[in-house]
């Protein structure tokens, strides 16, 4: 029988405090401090800020080229290069690319010294009018400069949460939303989206989640079958 909303929700609070103890979230002061700039490059290098990999290709792009205008007139396989060479996806150059682009045009410049993160309302609506941000980008964004429970249902989030029940395969981006709203505080949303991509990243990978190693193989659909299959 498939589970209730309630049970759903109760599984999505065991699945945070299991995470909890196992990666311990940084408070928000503890992200790098960087500008709403780098923040758009870094959320456009991979959908999980929070892949080790995304620090390490922002590093090389910032040390690598003499600035971010350099990195837009770099060729899209120069960068696609870099990004595998830090083992994230190539395709994700032409959003770095794209965004630079977007920002150069519309401000004849590369720089957004005059949007801060302290102004959230200001950033939703700039990244908002980005043709180059998509939605579950701009959300990510957010939910790392504000107090929000709208964590961003990119795919590290819907794998983990799929394969723990906490949504269905089905499941629509609102109805995945709409399952961490309900249940978490807007302080609780960071951690969350922090504790869910560290674990997308560590364990639960998406082909060989590594089960046998993983806290949550009790109370998680996938987890119970990979390790007891049912006859
Ligand atoms: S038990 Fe396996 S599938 Fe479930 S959350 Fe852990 S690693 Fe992912």
């Amino acid at each position: 029988m498939e589970a209730t909303f309630t049970q759903r929700q109760n599984l999505l609070k065991k699945t945070l405090q299991t995470l909890g103890k196992q990666y311990k979230a940084p408070a928000r002061g503890a992200m790098p401090s960087i500008d709403m700039l780098e923040l758009i490059m870094w959320t456009s290098i991979s959908d999980n800020p929070f892949n080790p990999n995304v620090k390490r290709a922002f590093k090389k792009l910032v040390n690598e080229y003499v600035d971010w205008n350099e990195v837009r007139i770099t060729s899209t396989n120069e960068l696609g290069e870099l990004l595998t060479g830090c083992k994230l996806e190539a395709s994700h150059a032409i959003n770095i690319k794209n965004a630079a682009q977007e920002i150069f045009h519309r401000e004849n410049r590369l720089s957004l010294d005059f949007l801060s993160p302290k102004r959230p309302a200001d950033v939703r609506k700039y990244i908002g009018e980005m043709k180059s941000i998509p939605e579950a980008q701009a959300n990510t964004i957010m939910i790392l400069i504000t107090d929000s429970a709208d964590v961003p249902p990119i795919a590290a989030v819907r794998r983990v949460a799929q394969r723990i029940g906490i949504v269905f395969e089905n499941s629509t981006d609102n109805a995945v939303r709409l399952v961490f709203k309900k249940t978490l505080q807007k302080i609780q949303g960071f951690s969350a989206f922090y504790l869910i991509c560290q674990h997308a990243y560590a364990l639960c990978k998406e082909t060989g989640p590594r089960c046998s190693a993983c806290d949550l193989n009790k109370i998680c659909e996938f987890g119970k079958e990979k390790i007891s299959p049912r006859k």
